[in-house]
Order: structure tokens, then sequence, then C-alpha cells
């Protein structure tokens, strides 16, 4: 089963990477996609250019062969409507293949307002990666499709392609990319939150400087 996370990674950092291999490992994935945004659609846009961004992904995941870079968002460029995405990926994959999309419990509560909802969980299975015991699903739309597709059995989504909700704890750590920029910007020292090869693309490019 392949795993999808989708994100700024302006710089990508350990609070992506630790979560995403803990996604891998609990619901054994073969592989897990991470897929840089082209254009947000719902906040600013990234300050680092899309091929910075993308090759300090490459350099953080170079030695972990089940994460792996997709520029698929990156080539296509304008807005990254994630719908649009996993089209792609089911014409690569056919129907029948389960297919992950990993999302942040901040995303998750937000998806009423991404494009297509329904479509999106017609097309894959949610992984909704949260704090232990964080409520979720403020939005009774929302509650309803919980209430409807939630498994707690990680082996049910390999018994169909898409369409239910699994809740996972993962690793809290309080690191954010936003950080890391005003880190550097203000020329202090973002080290030990992000792999140092990021830190040292970061600086030698000066995608962060002012
Ligand atoms: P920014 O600070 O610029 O908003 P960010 O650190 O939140 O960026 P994104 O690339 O926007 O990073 O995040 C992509 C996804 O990773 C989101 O779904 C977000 O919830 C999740 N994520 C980001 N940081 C963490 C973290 N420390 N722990 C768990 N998930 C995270």
């Amino acid at each position: 089963m392949i795993g999808l996370f989708g994100g700024t990674f302006d710089p990508v950092h350990f609070g992506h990477l630790r979560v995403a291999l803990d996604v891998v490992q609990h619901l054994q994935l073969e592989q897990l996609r991470l897929l840089p945004l082209a254009a947000a659609v719902h906040r600013r846009q990234p300050q680092a250019s899309p091929e910075q961004r993308m090759a300090m992904l490459q350099a953080a995941i170079c030695d972990e062969p089940c994460l792996v870079a997709d520029d698929r968002e990156l080539k296509r460029g304008g807005p990254s409507y994630t719908v649009d995405t996993l089209h792609t990926f089911r014409d690569e994959l056919g129907s029948q293949a389960p297919l992950c999309l990993l999302v942040g419990a901040d995303a998750f509560e937000s998806l009423p307002d991404w494009h297509r909802p329904l479509d999106i969980l017609g097309l894959v299975h949610l992984v909704v990666m949260q704090r232990p015991g964080a409520p979720t699903a403020r939005d009774p739309w929302l509650r309803e499709q919980v209430e409807q597709r939630r498994t707690d059995d990680p082996a049910a989504l390999r018994l169909q392609a898409s369409g239910l909700i699994y809740f996972q704890t993962v690793t809290q750590l309080d690191i954010s990319a936003t950080r890391i920029r005003r880190l550097l910007a203000q020329g202090k020292s973002p080290r030990y939150l992000l792999p140092d090869a990021v830190l040292a693309m970061a600086r030698a490019n000066r995608c962060y400087a002012v």
C-alpha cells in the first residue's frame, strides 16, 4: 500500500519526517510519496523556489528508501488541488489499489473547505495524524463522514481502495517551517529542528535570509 503526504516543505523538517516514518511503520506502507505543492490554495506562497524545496526534500530522505519525493505538483504548476493530484495517482495505479492520504489534524479539520472533499474520499483513505486524545471534526458534515467511514483497524485499509478514515497518533514534535525560516532570517541557528543537509542547502542558497 502506498501513502501520499503533501505539504509546502518550505523547508522539510523533522516534524514532517518523523510523522512520515511513524505512519510508514505503523501501516507497513511499501512507500510514502512526499509531494511539495506548487502554489498554495489556502495559505501564503512558499518562500523557497520549487527546485530548492524539492532539492532539500531529496537531501532529507535520500537514505530512507521507503520515502520518495514526488514533484508532480511542482511540474503541473498553478494551484495544487489535492483532488487533481489524486486523479493522477488513480490513473497510474488503477481503481483497485488501496491508497492513503496523510493529513495533519489541522488540515483534516479544514477538509470541508478543500476543493471537492467528497471526491477526495472517493479516491483515497484519509490517515489523520493527531495528538493522543485530540478532539476532531467540529464541522457537522465532517463529523458525519467520520461516523460513517472511521475504522480503527489498519488491516481494513488494505481491503478496499478508498473511502475510510483512520486516526493515527504520531510523535509530537513542536517544529514548524515558519519557526525555522524565522530563525534563519534572524541570523540564528535552527539546527536540530531539521536535517543538517537541508540546513546546509538552505544556507548555501540563502533561501530564507533577509
Ligand atoms: P509552515 O510553518 O510554513 O506553515 P509546516 O511546518 O506546517 O509549515 P507544511 O509543509 O505546511 O509544514 O506541512 C505539511 C503537513 O505536515 C501539514 O499537514 C502539517 O499538519 C504537517 N506537519 C507540519 N509540521 C508538523 C509537525 N511538527 N508534526 C506533525 N505534522 C506536521
